[in-house]
């Protein structure tokens, strides 16, 4: 800011106001040159400080083959899900979904191969699950789907449409015009407030054991869906 003449409440002002200098009268066209480079080399040094940060926070809650979120994120955003879902009376559905014979993939084809098949699995899923549901890598080719404002009939058209997307097309590989057909299963669990006795009262609500909990149930209903022939959505049975 530059100043008609020397005046320290309009300088305070100033400053108050963002300026980061103040100049006043008939200044020397070299000082204001000068001055304007510091302030630009504090710019360009705090852009790209905030630039690193914002990196590395991603980073830490990223998975980076695919893009989603890792394990360590999902975890307690689940169990914030879980403890909203209480306090609101809403259900909501968590499912793993387990791509089916994967290894086989991996040693007919290589590592590379599924690699690339993986980040496609993933890519498709994100984009069939809704805005506001989790998505995130659990385990090596485990995905967890948290659902909001779920019903078991919901949460069962969603599994059997993310099961649909994945084995439609098979994964294309560019360069070695490769079709690798994959299929993926889900299992399905439900979570609501009428959970209240798997989970007590008194357990504390927001922790990562309740996702835990919640998780295993899916992983139970998964292993139900691998054990009828893969390819498949089962639900969990609703607590009794
Ligand atoms: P199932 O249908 O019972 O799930 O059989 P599966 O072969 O998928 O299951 P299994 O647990 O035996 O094998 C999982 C495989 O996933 C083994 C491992 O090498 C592979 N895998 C895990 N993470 C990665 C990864 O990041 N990249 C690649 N290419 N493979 C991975
Ligand atoms: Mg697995
Ligand atoms: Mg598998």
């Amino acid at each position: 800011m530059v100043l008609d003449r020397e005046d320290d409440s309009s300088r305070v002002n100033a400053l108050d106001l963002g300026a980061n200098d103040v100049m006043v009268g008939n200044f020397d066209p070299e000082e204001a040159a000068l001055r304007l480079a510091a302030i630009l080399k504090r710019k360009k040094l705090t852009d790209r400080l905030s630039r690193s940060l914002e990196a590395g926070l991603n980073a830490a809650v990223t998975d980076p083959l695919t893009g989603l979120f890792n394990r360590r994120y999902a975890l307690p955003q689940l169990a914030r899900t879980a403890h909203q879902a209480r306090l609101q009376g809403q259900g909501f559905a968590v499912m793993v979904a387990d791509l089916d014979h994967f290894k086989l993939v991996n040693d007919k084809f290589g590592h590379a191969a599924g690699d690339i098949v993986l980040a496609e699995v993933a890519r498709r899923l994100r984009a069939t699950v809704r805005a506001g549901d989790l998505i995130a890598r659990i385990g090596g080719e485990e995905f967890l789907i948290v659902m909001q404002r779920a019903t078991p009939e919901s949460a069962s058209e969603l599994a059997h449409h993310l099961r649909d997307v994945v084995r439609k097309t098979p994964v294309y590989l560019r360069d070695r015009d490769l079709r690798i057909p994959v299929t993926i299963s889900i299992g399905v669990t439900m979570g609501s407030e009428s959970d209240a006795g798997q989970f007590p009262a008194e357990a504390i609500p927001s922790n990562d054991a309740t996702a835990t909990t919640l998780i295993d149930l899916a992983d139970q209903a998964l292993y139900g869906a691998k054990a009828c022939g893969r390819d498949n959505v089962t639900m969990a049975r609703p607590a009794a």
